[in-house]
């Protein structure tokens, strides 16, 4: 069993199971001709169920041809250009490389003596993010799970700053947080895990481009105020989830300031805009966030998990500060020695930072951003064909790389029908295989959604998938109205 374990003696056996492990995966990308197979929940659960997890095989090949049976040959791929479903995107080959080097080396970043090096190129990143956004001197953050565990940490930080007010100290009551009606779900479970209540957050209406209305935020401020309730935090999204829409960021910064709100920025999704060679604009006024969060794993091609949540002023991250004897002594702080526990929610954390590392140094941020560019290309031209076509609705103009829209049958008049119809096509091409598209609700109807991260997609492709929706549908259609006849 020693033979298992990755040190000195073992290095061929390494090398050997690891490139075995690297060619499975090659050969199931290159014979990769839809994004799913379509295999259904009850076909694969026994395949699953039926292996005794008590009897190993002991070989590394008899466990890829199991795996090919249970995961690679059914699993969704995200690199197949008619994967357009969430907000996953095609990684890049750098980061990779930089994956398989930090689960065999594994360095822990939670502090300085389990890391060392690790901690300097987080660091290094961090700051260069930081400066991209144009946080300022101060800023600092750390690298996280996701976009959920970034605003989580940003929100307890700014609950933590929301400093009592004249009429006495801030109980969790009277706390607010503002956000748009198209933020992420991430934000109400926040402040539920912050132990503030539903009517903490305050869900602002959307312009016609699914942007928040400042005027409704001015005004829901003004109220919080005149009502002796505290303006903890408002969240701007920089690419919502459904939309891409940006939130009117110097507006809402001017507004932070007038109220003393501190202003967190969820950029998630809209981060790839910081290395946009023609882009960049979009994202004017997030430099006086107070808070930013950034998924790599998003719109920088980096695979799960690749986040980061920033600070404009690093001493904020304090709130998140605790010091245990064994681990991260208030000695180690005085003595200046980089234990980055100090500033995270997580203890044992990845060093998920060397993907990006890897990436920013073969590719270079430009190369990173002009990707990003190409999908935000391909969207406005998957704009103009929905747009041009009849049987279909198209709700916004998209300022990033998602298409909301659905198929309307002229023939068709009940709304109800329409929603099945759209439901169904999205379900029976994902029983398909031939595509992977998500699905959202607009004023309380279902709608279909691109969301576009692979620049190999093409303009043919979305075509193509837009004909199967169709066909989908009106399959649909014509069979319940057999059925109703
Ligand atoms: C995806 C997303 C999140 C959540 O990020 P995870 O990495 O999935 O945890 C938060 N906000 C926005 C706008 C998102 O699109």
């Amino acid at each position: 069993m020693r033979s298992h374990l990755l040190n000195d003696l073992t290095a061929e056996h390494y090398r050997r199971s690891v490139t075995e492990g690297v060619e499975r995966v090659a050969a199931r990308l290159a014979a990769t001709d839809r994004p799913f197979t379509g295999v259904t929940v009850d076909a694969l659960a026994p395949r699953i169920e039926r292996i005794d997890l008590d009897r190993p095989l002991h070989d590394t090949t008899a466990a890829l041809d199991e795996l090919q049976d249970v995961y690679l040959r059914d699993a969704v791929y995200f690199h197949h250009p008619r994967y357009l479903a969430h907000l996953n995107c095609p990684v890049v080959i750098p980061a990779v490389v930089g994956e398989a080097v930090l689960s065999a080396v594994n360095s822990s970043l939670d502090t300085w003596d389990q890391s060392a090096g690790g901690t300097l190129i987080e660091r290094r990143l961090i700051d260069w993010t930081a400066a991209r956004i144009g946080l300022g001197p101060a800023a600092d953050g750390v690298f996280t799970s996701g976009g959920t565990q970034s605003n989580l940490q940003a929100l307890l930080l700014a609950r933590e700053e929301a400093k009592p007010g004249r009429e006495g100290p801030a109980g969790p009551a009277r706390l607010r947080i503002f956000t748009s009606r198209a933020s992420h779900f991430s934000v109400q479970k926040s402040a539920k895990l912050l132990g503030l209540g539903p009517e903490s957050v305050v869900a602002l209406p959307v312009d016609r481009d699914q942007r928040m209305q400042t005027l409704a935020l001015a005004q829901e401020l003004r109220r919080c105020r005149e009502d002796g309730l505290v303006p903890m935090a408002v969240v701007a999204t920089a690419g919502t989830t459904d939309f891409g829409s940006i939130d009117p960021l110097p507006e809402i910064a001017e507004l932070c300031a007038e109220y003393g709100t501190w202003m967190h920025v969820d950029a998630a999704y809209g981060c790839g805009l910081l290395v946009s060679p023609t882009r960049r604009d979009l994202l004017a006024g997030i430099e006086h966030a107070d808070s930013v969060t950034v998924d790599f794993h998003k719109s920088f091609f980096q695979p799960v998990s690749s986040s980061a949540v920033l600070v404009r002023d690093a001493a904020t991250l304090r709130h998140a500060t605790y010091h245990a004897d064994y681990l991260n002594p208030r000695r180690a702080a005085a003595e200046r020695v980089p234990n980055q526990v100090d500033k995270s929610l997580q203890t044992t954390r990845r060093f998920d930072a060397l993907k990006l590392w890897m990436t920013l140094r073969v590719m270079g941020a430009e190369g990173v951003g002009r990707l990003f560019d190409e999908v935000c290309d391909l969207a406005r031209e998957g704009h103009r064909l929905l747009a041009a076509d009849p049987r279909f609705d198209v709700v916004v103009e998209p300022a990033l790389s998602t298409l909301v829209f659905r198929y309307v049958p002229r023939a068709v008049t009940d709304p109800a029908r329409i929603d099945r119809a759209n439901l169904h096509a999205r379900k029976a091409l994902f029983a398909s295989g031939d595509a992977v598209v998500a699905g959202t609700k607009v004023a309380g109807r279902h709608y279909l959604k691109f969301t576009l991260l692979n620049p190999e997609t093409t303009a043919d492709d979305i075509a193509a998938v837009l004909d199967l929706i169709a066909g989908h549908a009106e399959q649909y259609l014509g069979e319940s109205l057999d059925r109703a006849s």
